[in-house]
């Protein structure tokens, strides 16, 4: 039992109330209370505490429905500490939908670097774009509008109709999810059908006709700062008497549907290759970090990791480059050493229709990076390839070299940072 629920006051004191989802969802024990606390009750019993306790969060200070729309998507899956300056970054330099609309899609993604799940980026372009030719760069007050662009889901809709038009419109992410399963003691899974259904109903009913943009903010901040998903504050929390699963001692037992889902590893090679003092990048146009730089990477497939990746590298002469190194001994004889080798696809792939007489001068394996997105972790081997080349040298806008001075104004996703400086500190203090 937690310190919290150590505290929970007697049942005499426990407060209960009918939930306008129990009539569908899985039903609680409840003890008896003295009182019953209707909406208006745990909802001004939120915003109290909300106005003396939120913390002071730049987005906080507007209603600019643009700003609202940055800040949520910026703020899914991402800390508020990791976001803030993004926001005040992104702001300064794309202020409206036209201004971000007039940018080219590099400098967004490159402004975006760094927070991770880059598709919120070009959905907010694309938005941009739309709203900029179709609304004249202002968002419709429109769910039925808003809900078609890029980007908005069924919870931004709900933030934006709030937050920035004031209106009586539930916004129900897995902060609020939390609270509600815990406050209403509901085991039934709240993210979807008639449960979550229900729940934006009870919302709705609870939000004040004045105040629905801070009564949302007010839910999401008790999830992000006192309902927390380990160790709940509950003897600081403004609805202790109120809540179900806290005064029934039952708080570590909600919400009964875990939201993580497992992450996926996939193993996957990578080679940063030298030409010239300049380093060569591709344009990714796989859907995760699409438009983003990187160097040519690949997952390994099953075949390969039966066997170990370097061997196989250096004895498949069909799928690799065989690469040597020479060494001339003491007794003059020349000792000639497997390396790594190099798979001929990302020769055919860096070089589809190239003239140029390419020689490997050597293969090293500098080492791994790991990189976890919400559903998948990269693993990655990173090989440096150092390339002599004459003739012409094919580049286009999707693939080629560059300086280090030209690569770092690139938008590069975080697994290519890390790759870049594991090659920085393996290869230039070398
Ligand atoms: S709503 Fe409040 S009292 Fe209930 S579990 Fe969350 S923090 Fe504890």
């Amino acid at each position: 039992m937690s310190a919290d629920t150590k505290n929970c006051p007697s049942n005499s004191l426990i407060a209960t109330f009918s939930s306008p989802l129990s009539h569908s969802l899985t039903p609680v024990q409840k003890a008896h209370a003295p009182e019953e606390p209707t909406h208006q009750k745990w909802s001004q019993a939120l915003l109290k505490w909300y106005d003396q306790n939120r913390r002071d969060l730049p987005w906080r200070n507007t209603r600019d429905p643009y700003a609202i729309l940055v800040s949520e998507l910026m703020l899914q899956q991402t800390q508020v500490t990791t976001v803030i300056p993004y926001y005040l970054r992104w702001l300064e330099l794309f202020p409206s939908f036209h201004a971000l609309a007039r940018a080219s899609l590099e400098d967004v993604l490159k402004t975006w670097e760094g927070l991770g799940y880059y598709r919120r980026a070009r959905y907010l372009y694309e938005t941009a774009n739309i709203v900029s030719e179709r609304y004249g760069g202002e968002l419709p007050d429109d769910a039925e509008i808003l809900k078609r662009l890029p980007g908005i889901g069924d919870y931004t809709l709900g933030a934006l109709l709030s937050i920035a038009f004031g209106r009586r419109e539930p916004a129900v992410d897995g902060n609020v999810r939390r609270v509600a399963s815990r406050f209403w003691a509901l085991s039934d899974d709240l993210g979807k059908g008639r449960a979550l259904r229900n729940l934006k109903e009870t919302i709705r009913a609870a939000m004040p006709e004045d105040r629905p943009g801070d009564f949302t903010q007010a839910l999401m901040e008790l999830g992000g700062t006192v309902c927390t998903p380990s160790a709940p504050r509950c003897n600081m929390c403004p609805l202790n008497v109120y809540c179900i699963a806290y005064q029934t001692d039952r708080v570590a037992e909600f919400p009964a549907v875990k939201e993580a889902p497992k992450k996926k590893t996939e193993r996957r090679r990578m080679w940063i290759i030298e030409w010239d003092g300049k380093l060569f990048l591709q344009k990714r146009t796989e859907k995760l970090l699409e438009g983003m730089w990187e160097f040519p990477h690949e997952r390994l497939e099953e075949k390969h990791l039966v066997q170990n990746t370097v061997e196989h590298l250096v004895r498949t002469d069909q799928e690799g480059v065989q690469v040597f190194r020479e060494r001339t001994l003491s007794d003059g004889n020349v000792l000639k050493k497997d390396r790594y080798g190099v798979p001929m696809q990302l020769f055919q792939n860096v070089f589809p229709a190239s003239s140029a007489a390419i020689q490997v001068k050597h293969v090293r394996r500098i080492g791994f990076v790991k990189h976890v997105f919400t559903h998948l972790i990269w693993d990655i081997e990173v090989f440096a390839v150092a390339l002599d080349m004459q003739g012409a040298i094919e580049q286009s806008f999707e693939k080629n070299w560059f300086t280090e001075e030209t690569l770092s104004r690139l938008p590069l996703a975080v697994p290519i940072q890390k790759a870049w400086k594991l090659w920085k500190r393996k290869c230039k203090n070398s």
